[in-house]
């Protein structure tokens, strides 16, 4: 849609006349950082059903869970998880306190929605070929989990904007 030379009462105006782009600026970091939060938590929801699985999956007659190949996998996601939520806190804290820090926004968006997807990826290969059966609460979170890469600003565009804030 586009608007072209459209005339808007000035009760109406948002904010102040030639700062507009600012307004919009701070509203997509605000979004950036509450999209950042929801993917750490369909992350933490993934490790939570994979450590279940690893614990009740038995093959070769024990559970999967008791082989070091699953034990690292959980560990990685974990610890990515983790540091994804150190950023996710430091960046809403500064956003709460009035701050506005756009890199560290970029940072938590981008290694936030990364690391979902490759906690999704290791969910799929902790459940097998139940996680990629179509409805599978897994299959679902593995598919949004790649979508969370490109919207609210690509991967590619945060890190092509980080550079300008230094
Ligand atoms: C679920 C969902 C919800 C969305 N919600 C909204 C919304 O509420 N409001 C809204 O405005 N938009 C929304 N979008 C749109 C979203 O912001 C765009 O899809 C996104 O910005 C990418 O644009 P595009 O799809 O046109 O891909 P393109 O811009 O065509 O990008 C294609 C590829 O090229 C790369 N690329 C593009 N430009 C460059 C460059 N300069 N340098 C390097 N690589 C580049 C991209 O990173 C990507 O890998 C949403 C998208 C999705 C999937």
């Amino acid at each position: 849609m586009n608007f072209n030379q459209c005339r808007v009462p000035a009760a109406n105006i948002i904010g102040e006349p030639g700062k507009g782009l600012l307004l919009g600026l701070k509203r997509i970091n605000t979004n950036r950082a509450s999209h950042a939060a929801g993917f750490i938590g369909m992350a933490q929801h993934l490790l939570d059903l994979s450590i279940v699985h690893a614990k009740t999956r038995v093959q070769h007659g024990r559970p999967i869970g008791d082989f070091q190949a699953i034990q690292h996998m959980l560990a990685e996601m974990a610890t990515e998880i983790y540091a994804a939520k150190c950023m996710v806190y430091d960046v809403v804290e500064k956003i709460d306190q009035g701050k506005e820090d756009r890199a560290g926004t970029s940072m938590a968006k981008l290694f936030a929605s990364e690391v979902n997807s490759r906690v999704a990826d290791k969910a799929v290969q902790i459940f097998g070929s139940k996680g990629l059966a179509k409805g599978h609460p897994v299959e679902k979170m593995y598919r949004s989990a790649r979508m969370y890469r490109i919207l609210s600003g690509t991967s590619e565009i945060q890190k092509i904007q980080l550079p300008k804030h230094y």
